[in-house]
């Protein structure tokens, strides 16, 4: 995975302590603020950093808008195999928690479990959540809308914004044929809106095919988009966006049916939280850990012998130049960052620091130093 351009390298552990300083001033318990934290930081870790740290100032936006509560508690309603979760509309990672934990015990004691979330706040980066039901050695498969708000993506021939970026993951375990879990966690547009806001704040233009404009032209400027020029285009884009579109609306109905919510056409357009169905399976009770594992590697080993062309690669925003297992990249990085540290670009440790003055927490000395 090539890094970002980067000045700041920071050690994993440092910046969950520093993050977990700044999300407690916005009104969470310690424990709390400390398990946001140390989401984020995972995110960040596993090559998101869309995902990661640099959300703190923006979960700060979203309370002063009314879309997150960090009072909020989430509350669970469970009937046997069926969960629902209230997250309250209070930190996504919080609420994601919770209906993991509950989505396990369930999928442990009677083989499969649906979770149903509403008011789950900003969810995050939703692969963290089928991680941990794959590291507990269950299948999981999460389907995510944003109760109706959020407009950013655009159906198939259009520059119109009418959908949201409706995340879709699936974990499934590997019980040691790998070293890591298969996770596919992704946006059903082209990239997750973050990694436009991310271009944006490294002064970096869009590549083509991610956001069009009336005219069917790229948007190149991330800050036109942000400026309301253009639409993020579905999976596919001009080529095959009705493939994206279709996975955005079953996840869009998948969510609101079962997370018992309102969808994109009913909800309040200028108000957001992130709702989900996650479908939890002990594959134990359809196959061997034997089995599992052959079916694995058999894989993983077919995949591995690809030869790649040299005149063109994966896709963007991939995070290599082969084609790699999904979740292979994530852990890759993963364990290069925990032993060389986090590249944190100059202008995500300044609005860190921007954000640790307003709230009053000191930032370590040295923890952002080249
Ligand atoms: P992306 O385009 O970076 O794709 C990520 C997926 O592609 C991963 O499963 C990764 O393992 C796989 N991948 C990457 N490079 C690969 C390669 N070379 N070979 C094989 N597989 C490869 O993801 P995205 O769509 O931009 O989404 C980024 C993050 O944003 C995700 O974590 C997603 O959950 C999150 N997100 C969250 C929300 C929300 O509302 N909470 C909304 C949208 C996206």
């Amino acid at each position: 995975m090539s890094e970002v351009e980067t000045v700041y390298r920071v050690d994993s552990d440092a910046l969950v302590v520093f993050a977990s300083d700044l999300v407690e001033p916005l009104g969470l318990p310690p424990e709390s603020a400390r398990d946001v934290a140390e989401s984020l930081v995972a995110a960040d870790l596993r090559g998101h950093g869309s995902h990661g740290v640099t959300r703190v100032p923006y979960y700060r936006d979203l309370i002063a808008e009314g879309n997150l509560d960090p009072t909020g508690t989430p509350t669970v309603t469970a009937e046997d195999e069926s969960i629902h979760v209230d997250g309250g509309r209070t930190f996504g990672q919080l609420v994601g928690r919770v209906a993991v934990e509950e989505g396990i015990e369930g999928a442990t004691e009677f083989g499969v479990s649906v979770v149903g979330v509403r008011n789950g706040g900003h969810l995050g980066r939703i692969g963290e959540w089928v991680e941990r039901a794959a590291d507990a050695g269950l299948v999981c498969l999460a389907f995510v809308n944003t109760q109706g708000g959020s407009f950013v993506v655009a159906p198939p021939g259009s520059s119109e914004r009418r959908l949201s970026t409706n995340p879709i993951a699936f974990g499934i375990p590997t019980y040691g044929a790998l070293d890591f879990p298969i996770v596919l966690d992704m946006a059903t547009c082209q990239v997750a809106n973050g990694k436009v806001r991310e271009r944006r704040k490294q002064g970096h233009s869009l590549p083509e095919g991610w956001v069009v404009d009336d005219d069917g032209q790229p948007v190149r400027d991330p800050a036109a988009f942000a400026a309301g020029t253009g639409a993020l285009q579905p999976l596919g884009g001009q080529v095959s966006g009705y493939k994206g579109f279709g996975l955005a609306l079953v996840a869009e109905l998948l969510a609101g049916i079962v997370g018992d919510t309102t969808v994109i056409g009913q909800g309040d357009p200028e108000t957001w939280s992130n709702a989900a169905a996650f479908v939890f399976v002990d594959p134990l009770r359809f196959t061997t850990k034997d089995g599992l594992r052959a079916s694995v590697s058999a894989l993983a080993r077919h995949v591995e012998a690809t030869e790649g062309s040299e005149a063109f690669g994966p896709g963007h925003a991939a995070t290599s130049d082969d084609a790699l297992l999904p979740g292979q990249p994530e852990w890759e990085t993963a364990q290069r960052r925990r032993r060389n540290g986090i590249p944190i670009p100059p202008e995500v440790a300044a609005s860190l620091r921007d954000h640790a003055d307003e709230v009053g927490v000191d930032v370590p000395p040295g923890l952002f130093e080249e």
